[in-house]
């Protein structure tokens, strides 16, 4: 009796779950304790909430999804209307449980970032981080919780378009930024009104989609996947995320939304993550076409006793999941840990005590926001080409021509998944080359042709114009729907009309600075002559056209390297420098083409040169448990200023197990000063760097010679 009454007098703090007190599990447990099954299966769904014509969108006002709803995606930047949902969720249902509201920030919210394989290119990671917390504050304030970001799916086929969503074609560098994203969409409290729950994808694979198609079959065997694909989701694990997304393609033919190995045994087992997997946007009922399941009832009793918790757009779980419980092929008890793992994120972020998002008018495009995007930009930028007439950076020029299709357009710039971007916010090249070089230099535009056709009179009018000018800008790439998502191209060439355009300005003489706006590598071997010097802008974002004149004009020294290959042509695909050594040394490479692609990873100029001393290391043995550091002076041997990323890699030339001939395991990107000498460092630890999984994921460490590679050209001469 005397508990009773200390129980009443406790009152209304009894409602344990309300209580942001008393520990999170144990707040569940009593949550749980009160939950229909109905209501349990409700927390596992997510619906859209806006303007989309999916055939299973439910709604476009709040009013018209359940009060029960677990998650929403939020194609929308207004706080009231996820407020008022919000409100639903909480007075309209019976327990109050608040919704989670998820949406793509892939590369930004309103200000916009460059696309994440040109972040990579900046291998500037604490500038990422920062970057991606900006991000993280312009969506929570916008009625955001959760972003379907960080993409870290190594991809080594440029044809696929989503290469441009991810960090490149190494899984170190993948696995750099994944960490950097998590911690800077997480920031150090969840319940932050600006951070922002991660979520890492495509678990698992999707990048190996077959021949860059996308949504396809991936043939990865069991060893390439610890190798390649499994180590950045395992760094954005330990790094903290919340959730991962699991992915469309399957993997030695069990698909990855039904995957109990990668999503129960890897992911929950062993590597004890505690949040909650969402399927990709209809990928559980996609399981059908996949020929995984018969219907969408099997795929939803598949995908859920592998391990996904949440079902986006599927309809799958909301539909069935309480038959197959009632049939006894669902049990309870797993259907009580997926809701834990989904009222645990919902409760480390803060969403019961504070479901709302307050009223920040000002949370767009914020100062530091901007130069964030401005020096992301013009440091993910590579100088591919620069000859030795030297015309950049430009000095005195007198008479500039813009030309190419991309010059005005915006939406180039701003690249797929560009969040809530305004394309009318955009600095586009020619507005960035105006405000950098006029009045003292004259500049003159002619666009000369579109993205993919042309004309003799736009032909005609930029041959004038280039005419006219001491130097000629010319910009070209692609539309900003050429990659990204369901964006796969056959040849990853420039359109014919593009093609044109540039020999048209070429034979004019003049100097050609071409900019190029892409997605994806390009093949250049028909531009490459064409011009004099080749930056390659990506799709840079809403400061776009402002870091592209800090380049050209030397304000900004460049420093961008590759993080993913430029081959020569579409045919030598997939090229990728961390491919395991062939049987025939110097043989086995294509007849008509050199074996080399034509800029490798990590290639980049800048306006100064930098030489690498000799290397030292503190000792040449070493055993399990002990460090090595190995260190190499760096000067900057010109005139300018310069930043100098360093890569290191590591080969190990005998192991029971091939090993790539070299890989990425440590990088560090430093400014220098003309004349100054720098040592960059690298420590190695041998159970971390000098290790590799077998083919179920167990760590090997075997004895034996190691070769530690740093320095400017080391890809290429691999390559060879
Ligand atoms: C994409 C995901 C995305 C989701 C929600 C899917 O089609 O593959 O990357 O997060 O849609 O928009």
């Amino acid at each position: 009796p005397s508990q009773v009454t200390n129980l009443s007098a406790m009152k209304p703090s009894t409602v344990l779950y309300k209580d942001a007190s008393v520990p999170v599990e144990i707040r569940i447990d009593d949550l749980l304790s009160r939950m229909t099954t109905h209501e349990k299966v409700m927390q596992l769904n997510q619906y859209t909430l806006g303007n989309n014509n999916n055939e299973n969108n439910v709604g476009e006002v709040a009013g018209e999804l359940p009060a029960e709803l677990g998650s929403v995606i939020y194609y929308n930047d207004n706080p009231d209307l996820r407020n008022a949902y919000q409100r639903r969720c909480m007075e309209e249902s019976r327990l109050g449980i608040p919704c989670i509201f998820g949406y793509d920030m892939i590369h930004g919210f309103r200000t916009i970032y460059p696309i994440s394989l040109g972040q990579a290119c900046s291998w500037n990671v604490p500038l990422v981080e920062r970057m991606t917390s900006y991000a993280a504050a312009e969506g929570r304030m916008s009625g955001i919780d959760w972003t379907f970001s960080p993409m870290i799916d190594v991809a080594r086929d440029p044809r696929w378009g989503r290469v441009s969503e991810g960090y490149g074609e190494d899984p170190y560098a993948n696995a750099a930024f994944c960490a950097a994203t998590v911690r800077g969409y997480q920031g150090k409290s969840l319940a932050d009104s600006t951070t922002i729950a991660a979520c890492l994808k495509h678990y698992v694979a999707y990048g190996a989609s077959e021949a860059g198609r996308d949504y396809v079959y991936t043939e990865v065997s069991p060893q390439t996947l610890w190798d390649t694909y499994l180590p950045p989701y395992k760094a954005g694990v330990d790094a903290g995320a919340l959730t991962l997304m699991s992915s469309f393609n399957d993997i030695s033919g069990i698909p990855g939304s039904a995957n109990y190995y990668t999503l129960t045994e890897i992911l929950k087992n062993r590597w004890k993550h505690k949040g909650f997997v969402v399927s990709d946007w209809g990928s559980i009922e996609q399981l059908v076409n996949q020929g995984n399941a018969a219907d969408k009832k099997e795929a939803g009793l598949r995908a859920f006793n592998s391990g996904l918790e949440m079902d986006m757009m599927s309809h799958a779980y909301d539909k069935y999941l309480e038959d197959l419980i009632d049939e006894g092929k669902v049990d309870s008890v797993l259907l009580d840990e997926s809701v834990r793992r989904v009222l645990r994120v919902k409760m480390l972020l803060g969403l019961f005590e504070k479901p709302y998002t307050g009223n920040h008018p000002d949370r767009f495009m914020r100062p530091d926001a901007l130069s964030a995007a401005r020096q992301l930009a013009a440091e993910s930028m590579v100088l591919l080409k620069n000859d030795s007439i030297g015309i950049l950076p430009l000095n005195g020029v007198g008479r500039i021509a813009v030309i190419g299709p991309v010059a005005k357009s915006s939406a180039s710039l701003q690249g797929s998944w560009n969040g809530r971007g305004v394309y009318d916010e955009t600095v586009t090249l020619y507005q960035g080359i105006l405000d950098r070089f006029a009045p003292e230099a004259e500049i003159r535009f002619a666009k000369g042709s579109d993205l993919d056709k042309t004309t003799e009179v736009e032909l005609a009018q930029a041959v004038d114009t280039a005419c006219w000018a001491d130097v000629v800008i010319l910009c070209l790439g692609e539309e900003r729907r050429w990659s990204g998502e369901n964006a796969s191209r056959s040849t990853i060439a420039l359109p014919e009309a593009q093609l044109q355009l540039a020999e048209k300005i070429a034979a004019t003489g003049k100097p050609v600075v071409m900019l190029l706006s892409s997605g994806r590598p390009l093949d250049l071997s028909q531009m490459e002559p064409l011009a004099n010097a080749i930056i390659e802008v990506w799709q840079p974002g809403t400061a776009g056209g402002a870091a592209a004149a800090d380049i050209l004009s030397g304000d900004v020294n460049p420093s961008g390297k590759l993080a993913m290959t430029f081959p020569r042509s579409t045919g030598q695909i997939p090229i990728y420098y961390n491919r395991r050594g062939s049987a025939r040394r110097h043989q086995g490479f294509y007849q008509d083409i050199p074996s080399t692609p034509l800029y490798p990873f990590g290639h980049g100029l800048s306006y100064t040169t930098f030489a690498y001393g000799e290397p030292s290391v503190s000792s040449s043995t070493f055993r399990k448990g002990e460090k090595v550091t190995v260190t190499v002076p760096v000067t900057n041997t010109g005139s300018r200023a310069g930043a100098e990323a360093v890569l290191w890699f590591i080969s190990d030339p005998a192991a029971s197990i091939t090993r790539p001939i070299m890989e990425l395991k440590h990088f560090e990107k430093r400014e220098l000063k003309p004349g100054e000498t720098t040592t960059f460092k690298f420590v190695i630890d041998p159970v971390k760097h000098l290790s590799f999984p077998d083919a179920d994921g167990n760590i090997i460490l075997e004895p034996g010679d190691f070769k530690i590679i740093v320095g400017p050209h080391t890809v290429n001469l691999v390559m060879e």
